[in-house]
């Protein structure tokens, strides 16, 4: 099964990404994750990737088709992925859906994130992550049991260098204007399965895989 998640910065992506990633043993691919790795590691792509980054503004297809295709490609791929922050423009869904065509398949779910701006706004302020396994955090609604360590592996939490206020306001533009298109896109492709992101973490999950089961019976 091969999943794509939709939505705003502060969506929920990568929270719901790690669940469904277990609860269908398939891999969850964070475009963003896998930039972030680069930029600590100081890669090549990761130099390049960084000033995009750091502005809000989205890095250029060409660094981030050739990353995930590279990806999709890996043996643990085989039986699906969840796609968390990737597609972000139009040109790269099409990329997207010409190699997964090029190899007999398809994206089966577009799961649309749906939730509103302020509490995107609230989220992503609050956010704190771990440098090592990028479990979430937030500094009011999911704190830690030891202030500024992991939970789930011991290693630091920190605030991302483009959850600053003012950063936080570019990336939400650019959803407006770069990836929202994609709902359309994707709901004329009978795809799209919007859901209802705000309230509690279970719900959610519980409403895509809702969404999952029906959007199977339905295509
Ligand atoms: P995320 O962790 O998904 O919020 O992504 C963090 C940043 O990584 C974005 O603001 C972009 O600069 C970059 N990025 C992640 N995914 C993509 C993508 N599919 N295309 C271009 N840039 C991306």
């Amino acid at each position: 099964m091969n999943i794509i998640l939709l939505g705003p910065p502060g969506a929920g992506k990568g929270t719901q990404g790690k669940i469904l990633s277990e609860r269908y043993s398939i891999p969850q691919i964070s475009t963003g994750d896998i930039l972030r790795a680069n930029v600590k590691n100081k890669t090549a792509l990761g130099v390049k990737a960084r000033e995009f980054m750091d502005r809000g503004a989205l890095v250029s297809d060409g660094i981030v088709v050739g990353m995930v295709e590279d990806r999709i490609r890996m043996v643990d791929c085989k039986a699906g992925f969840i796609l968390d922050g990737f597609p972000r423009n139009l040109a790269q869904a099409d990329v997207l859906g010409k190699t997964l065509a090029e190899a007999g398949k398809g994206i089966d779910h577009v799961i649309g994130m749906e939730v509103d701006k302020k509490t995107l706004i609230k989220r992503l302020s609050g956010r704190r992550v771990c440098r090592k396994c990028a479990a979430n955090y937030h500094i009011v609604y999911s704190q830690p049991l030891n202030q500024g360590i992991c939970d789930k592996c011991g290693a630091e939490i920190y605030q991302r260098d483009d959850d600053t206020e003012e950063t936080i306001g570019a990336r939400l533009d650019v959803y407006e204007q770069e990836t929202k298109p994609l709902v359309k896109y994707y709901t004329d492709k009978g795809l799209y399965r919007p859901i209802d992101g705000m309230g509690a973490v279970d719900q959610i999950t519980k409403t895509i895989a809702d969404a999952i089961e029906k959007g199977k019976h339905n295509t």
